[in-house]
């Protein structure tokens, strides 16, 4: 077998290893993203198809059949993680990439929401965290987020996770769930408390308003909008501090994939630059 094929993960692939470049500006930019669209297991499938090549040609009976089977494996589905402080504009970035991507969309802060709606204990005790924009325990957390992941749908598809990991103890809880990208979107704190006292939610439509940004069409939309109880100039104090004491542990953990975005420019730039990073991910994985 090894006279005609040797199987090894270094850097056989079927492209060259070009360097990832983003199409956002340096200065946006964290030193990490040369490795991003070549992790060992994604060259696993060029390794496959450069050994039947190199079979075929030498027709040596040496040559193991199964190495065909395992080029036809089926590419594994897009996983991303997406993190910000409170109104960096995560949902709607959420929204724009699951309906490109066709992700499942797994939102921590909405798993919580679901649970404290239900009347649960677990929803319970959340809320009293969530009323002080403290981090809820992780062992609430961590297991309705394992668990949502876990469900056949978002193994298929493939998931955005959104608000998880908040702390380096919840990056470590869920290890095995690596991204292929992990956004994080970058926000002047003067910005975040003035979007988040001026959000307000349609309850029929799930539709997030700003009243100076983005104000309903209607009265009878007006009449109707309601705003987050955590949503007040106090407690997006409490929730940025939160944020800003946990953020730097939790990148440690996901250096080789982080992709910085500037969030304070329009939906359509941001999304942009997540589209782009996303597209060039998925081209080198083929
Ligand atoms: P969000 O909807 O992401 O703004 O989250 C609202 C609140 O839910 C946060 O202020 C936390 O109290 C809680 N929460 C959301 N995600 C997490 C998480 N991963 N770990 C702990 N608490 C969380």
């Amino acid at each position: 077998m090894a006279s005609c094929c040797s199987l090894s993960f270094s850097t056989v692939s079927s492209k060259p290893n070009k360097p990832y470049s983003s199409p956002i500006s340096s200065s946006l930019q964290l030193p990490i993203t040369s490795q991003l669209p070549f992790s060992k297991k994604n060259s696993l499938y060029s390794n496959h198809t450069l050994l039947q090549t190199q079979c075929r040609k030498t027709q040596s009976p040496d040559c193991p059949s199964f190495l065909v089977v395992g080029s036809a494996k089926k590419q594994e589905p897009l996983r991303v993680m997406i993190s910000g402080a409170p109104a960096s504009g995560k949902g709607t970035q959420c929204e724009l990439i699951i309906k490109k991507y066709d992700l499942v969309h797994i939102a921590a802060g909405d798993l919580l929401r679901a649970e404290i709606a239900a009347g649960t204990e677990n929803g319970r005790r959340a809320k009293e965290y969530m009323d002080k924009g403290q981090l809820v325990p992780n062992e609430i957390v961590v297991t309705i987020v394992k668990e949502r992941l876990m469900r056949p749908d978002s193994q298929e598809k493939g998931w955005l996770l959104d608000g998880y990991p908040r702390s380096l103890s919840q990056a470590v809880a869920l290890k095995e769930f690596q991204p292929d990208l992990f956004i994080l979107l970058e926000v002047p704190e003067e910005i975040l408390v003035e979007r988040v006292v001026g959000r307000r939610l349609d309850p029929v439509t799930g539709r997030i308003y700003h009243l100076k940004y983005s104000p309903p069409e209607t009265d009878e939309i007006a009449a109707r909008l309601t705003q987050r109880f955590d949503d007040t100039e106090e407690k997006v104090k409490l929730r940025l501090h939160t944020h800003h004491q946990n953020v730097e542990s939790v990148l440690s953990m996901y250096k080789d994939t982080i992709f910085q975005v500037d969030g304070s420019v329009s939906k359509e730039e941001v999304f942009a630059q997540i589209d782009g990073a996303l597209a060039q991910f998925l081209e080198a994985k083929e």
